[in-house]
């Protein structure tokens, strides 16, 4: 209750304090978006323009007084793979499949020659405590196994056994017992009616650093379709059966080659902070890379994702370096690598960590289109009704959501056990297109944003 009270009394200050700042800080966020989208940034892809966006971010902490919190100075930086170019030959069954469109190598797969079985392992999830095992009477010591992609119908994962549904999980569950490599076949229920979707197009997959000792791929459904029914086998069915965890013994022989090679970027994190206290840490952030125009179009700006985000951050930082909140350090994280798979959140989440710190993350990413259906709060379910009694004064309206509702880079920190929550005003048909330009920027949205934000983080304040 005491919460509630201090959110109530602090939605009425803001209120009048956000009327006199209005102008200011909505020409400010134009001209900050305006710079994050300039056609020469290129999207501020990760190695490409994000390191000019990483010079003027750090120029415009400076200036606000903010303290260089890194690594000797601004940055946390570290080396991301950016590129992977496979060479590779994979046959299954009868069948040639052909690179890219019938068969992907996975951005985490590591090499691998192999001529032999692959066997069928449903969905390739191993988890006693749910009662599912994937595994049960098959060795895969030594092969490659089979698995479709997501999780068997009926099964609820909650938020600590989410990860067990990620490829990258089921590919080391494949490797500790012994399988030298993992192919997914699309789950067909995965895909929905449009379309785009009807053709079981294969998304293009994160460049990773590779799990050692296993080669991944992935099929899609319409290969599956076709190797399984040479071989009198129906795929509908099989996935039945893994649904129930009694999938029946397949096998299939396989011939694979791949000879993967990856180039990295340097990515530098941003890291910077306002003294305030002893308390626990309080950590805002925003990812300031963007999609790469190799893969949203030479167009690609990336103004709500998100530019939207930094622009926010920066005025928050802004206000609160004029008027600290009591009893807490604010660290001003800018991550780099969002897009390429959370690397810039990943380290972060665990440079902090390493140096005992703990606390709250609040995260800004796509904020830049607040409609009526109001701003998203991706995290715990408590807190979230708290925030929409104090919406009420800052006109915010707010939606609850699960923390894992938006895959940004609140989530490193969440298994890293830290608070975190995520906020934005969600995906629009221009997410990811060369559409998300900088004039569809809802600005005094943007603003209503920044007015709930800074009112969420002092609320934290003892
Ligand atoms: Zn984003």
């Amino acid at each position: 209750m005491r919460q509630i009270a201090v959110l109530v009394l602090g939605g009425i200050f803001f209120a009048t304090l956000a009327a006199q700042a209005n102008p200011d800080s909505i020409s400010r966020m134009k001209r900050h978006v305006n710079t994050l989208t300039q056609p020469a940034w290129q999207g501020r892809a990760t190695g490409v323009g994000a390191p000019l966006a990483a010079e003027w971010l750090v120029l415009r902490l400076d200036e606000l007084g903010l303290e260089p919190a890194g690594d000797d100075g601004w940055f946390v930086s570290h080396q991301v793979p950016v590129d992977l170019k496979a060479k590779s030959t994979f046959q299954m069954g009868a069948k040639t499949l052909a690179p890219d469109h019938e068969f992907q190598v996975l951005g985490f797969s590591d090499d691998l020659e192999y001529s032999g079985d692959a066997v069928f392992v449903g969905y390739g999830i191993s988890a006693a405590h749910l009662g599912h095992d994937s595994y049960q009477g098959i060795d895969p010591a030594g092969k490659v196994v089979l698995a479709f992609t997501g999780i068997p119908k009926g099964l609820e994962l909650g938020v600590r056994d989410e990860h067990l549904a990620s490829l990258e999980s089921k590919a080391a569950v494949a490797l500790a017992k012994g399988a030298r490599g993992i192919v997914f076949i699309n789950d067909p229920r995965a895909h929905g009616d449009g379309a785009d979707e009807r053709e079981d197009k294969l998304a293009l997959p994160n460049v990773e650093l590779p799990l050692k000792g296993i080669a991944a791929l992935r099929i899609s459904e319409r290969v599956a379709l076709e190797v399984f029914a040479d071989m009198g086998a129906d795929l509908a069915a099989m996935q039945a059966e893994a649904d129930s965890n009694s999938p029946s013994p397949l096998s299939v022989e396989l011939r694979l080659t791949l000879q993967i090679e990856r180039s990295f970027a340097e990515s530098q994190n941003i890291v910077a902070k306002i003294p305030g206290g002893r308390g626990p840490t309080l950590m805002l952030a925003a990812h300031y890379d963007g999609l790469s125009q190799a893969r949203a179009g030479k167009d690609y700006t990336g103004a709500d994702d998100n530019a939207s985000g930094v622009a926010v951050v920066l005025e928050l930082a802004r206000r609160l370096s004029k008027d600290p909140i009591q009893n807490r350090d604010v660290y001003v994280v800018f991550h780099d690598a969002e897009e390429l798979g959370l690397y810039g959140s990943r380290r972060t989440a665990h440079w902090l960590k390493a140096r005992g710190k703990e606390g709250k993350l609040l995260n800004l990413d796509m904020v830049g289109r607040l409609r009526e259906s109001g701003l998203r709060f991706h995290g715990n379910a408590e807190e979230c009704l708290q925030a929409q009694k104090s919406g009420k004064f800052t006109k915010v309206e707010i939606a609850c959501d699960q923390p894992a509702a938006s895959p940004s880079d609140h989530w490193p920190y969440l298994r890293l056990g830290f608070e975190a929550v995520s906020l934005t005003t969600g995906r629009t048909v221009d997410y990811h297109q060369h559409t998300d330009r900088a004039e569809k920027l809802n600005f005094p949205g943007m603003l209503q944003v920044t007015g709930f934000a800074e009112h969420y983080l002092r609320a934290q304040a003892d």
